[in-house]
């Protein structure tokens, strides 16, 4: 018996288009997960990934902005799959502006995108994963969940409680067989970090401080997905992993 080996297993990741949730997606699929792709984009690219493993994917229209689409994503997988074992909490977003000048519109867009979306899916995935024995719960956290940052307070606001929420569901889920953990990427090269990177100073200032030497590129994200969704994490709860390069031992 391979620990790791997610034959069988139904998943669920929004935001799974591109970037690092497009990473993870495939990385399930190749550990053996059929996956259904959650997002408000074409998922054309995902699926091809996952088909590629040999596994099945089941592309799902919904925008998280709302809460709209929460109950419908979770039947839809489990009208395909016949169940739920893994949801993996992706999507999300970032504004970028002064503290002094940051607007209601821009803390409202993030947080609900990047906090309420991923608390009530976690609900209806829990509501399926309990009565059917356990599952997996994976929130993808960031830096902004240990640092504090500059010109992002929403984003920083909502990874921070997305950390502290992976420690509360943790603790009311644990006993029911669902693990919920969290993962904090490093600085990836993905559509979420482009402003960064087009910013040459603060790109080599960043560089500067990885130790492993370069910033993330999104396949380096998947055996940490892989792991956090496999038997061979059943008795982890409630953590938040960094895969950053080594940032945070710096
Ligand atoms: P990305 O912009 O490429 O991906 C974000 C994904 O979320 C896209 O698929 C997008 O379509 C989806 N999304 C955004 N708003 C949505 C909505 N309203 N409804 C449905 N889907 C929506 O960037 P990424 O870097 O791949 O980001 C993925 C996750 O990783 C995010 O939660 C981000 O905060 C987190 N993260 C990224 C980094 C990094 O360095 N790239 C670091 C830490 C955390």
């Amino acid at each position: 018996m391979n620990p790791f080996d997610l034959s069988g297993k139904i998943a669920l990741v929004t935001g799974a288009n591109t970037g690092l949730g497009q990473a993870i997606a495939a990385a399930l699929a190749q550990a053996g997960a059929d996956v259904a792709l959650a997002g408000r984009s074409n998922m054309a690219e995902t699926q091809a990934a996952v088909e590629a493993a040999g596994r099945r994917a089941l592309p799902i229209k919904a925008d998280l902005s709302s809460l709209e689409p929460v109950e419908r994503i979770v039947a839809e997988t489990v009208a395909w799959g016949g169940r739920l074992d893994i949801l993996v909490n992706n999507a999300g977003i970032i504004r970028r502006a002064d503290a002094i000048d940051f607007t209601e519109a821009d803390w409202d867009a993030v947080m609900d995108v990047n906090l309420k979306a991923a608390f009530f899916l976690s609900q209806a995935a829990a509501r399926r994963m309990i009565p059917q024995g356990g599952g997996k719960i994976v929130n993808i956290a960031s830096l902004l969940s240990f640092q504090g940052g500059i010109r992002i307070p929403s984003y920083t606001a909502s990874k921070s409680g997305l950390a502290g929420l992976t420690r509360l569901l943790a603790c009311e889920w644990a006993g029911k067989g669902v693990n919920v953990n969290a993962i904090a990427p490093g600085y990836f090269v993905t559509n979420n970090t482009q402003a960064l990177i087009a910013d040459k100073a603060r790109h080599d200032a960043i560089l500067a401080r990885i130790p492993a030497g370069h910033w993330g590129r999104p396949q380096e994200i998947g055996g940490a997905a892989v792991f956090l969704s496999s038997a061979a994490a059943d008795y982890v709860h409630g953590v938040v992993l960094p895969v950053d390069g080594g940032w945070l031992a710096r």
